[in-house]
């Protein structure tokens, strides 16, 4: 697919495929992916349709994403969330399966979607990370869960860290940004105003579950500087449209 995002570390490893959608302007909606933001549903369904071709033989898996820190295995080969809203997986904001065929997504506009790849275990993530799932360490609490349910040992995991809003644009108060006080280079402040950087604290956790810092991958992609390509909430006010971070495992 030409007009996506992919990460240099994940697209070396042949065990597993992943992805970042962009947007489509010839297409419905620019392409949203997204069903829960009230576009006629039969034409989201249809950009689901059209892209899932690419992946074929593959079930995809798509959460009620919540801001929460609640953690999904998926153990069942089976679609759910893909051409309904009733199947989605319940209020869960990770997703970690070892089963191959499975495609585990997270749809986004501005918050940071993670995907992380065990090649040993062969064991995968995909994570969903607004200022909320950061501050309560979403990515932390979804690596330790790789460990302790599939023996993944942190420092063998390759993440990447798809487009999300920067710190170039991601301005907060202090309400939010004092949550991340304590970690260095957590924003940049400018008088009553701080432009967080999500991108850089979730890659801090990632250091902190024990990662390896030359197997993470930062896209440095701001979804608000550009919105050509990526849904920005904040840049679009308050847009409706979602892109998609997937990643699976092949046989
Ligand atoms: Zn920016």
């Amino acid at each position: 697919m030409k007009n996506a995002y992919t990460f240099q570390n994940l697209s070396q490893q042949t065990a597993c495929l992943h992805l970042v959608t962009k947007k489509d302007k010839t297409a419905p909606y620019s392409f949203s992916l997204a069903l829960h933001t009230q576009e006629e549903f039969d034409k989201i369904v249809k950009n689901r349709q059209k892209f899932s071709t690419i992946f074929p033989n593959f079930k995809f898996i798509v959460a009620n994403q919540t801001h929460s820190v609640n953690i999904y295995i998926v153990k069942k080969n089976q679609e759910q969330g893909w051409s309904s809203l009733a199947d989605a997986i319940e209020d869960s904001d990770a997703l970690i399966t070892n089963q191959t065929h499975i495609m585990l997504s997270i749809l986004t506009a501005d918050c940071v979607p993670i995907l992380l790849f065990d090649p040993i275990n062969k064991v995968i993530a995909a994570v969903h990370a607004g200022w909320k799932g950061t501050q309560q360490e979403i990515l932390l609490k979804t690596v330790q869960k790789m460990q302790e349910v599939f023996n993944t040992d942190p420092k063998n995991i390759l993440a990447g860290i798809a487009p999300s809003i920067g710190k170039c644009c991601y301005e907060v108060d202090w309400n939010v940004a004092k949550n991340f006080e304590k970690i260095e280079n957590a924003y940049n402040q400018n008088n009553n105003k701080y432009m967080l950087d999500l991108p850089h604290i979730n890659k801090v956790q990632l250091l902190n579950a024990g990662l390896k810092e030359e197997y993470i991958e930062l896209s440095n992609v701001c979804t608000a500087c550009e919105v050509q390509d990526y849904f920005s909430y904040r840049k679009e006010g308050g847009c409706s449209g979602r892109f998609m971070s997937m990643i699976g495992l092949k046989a």
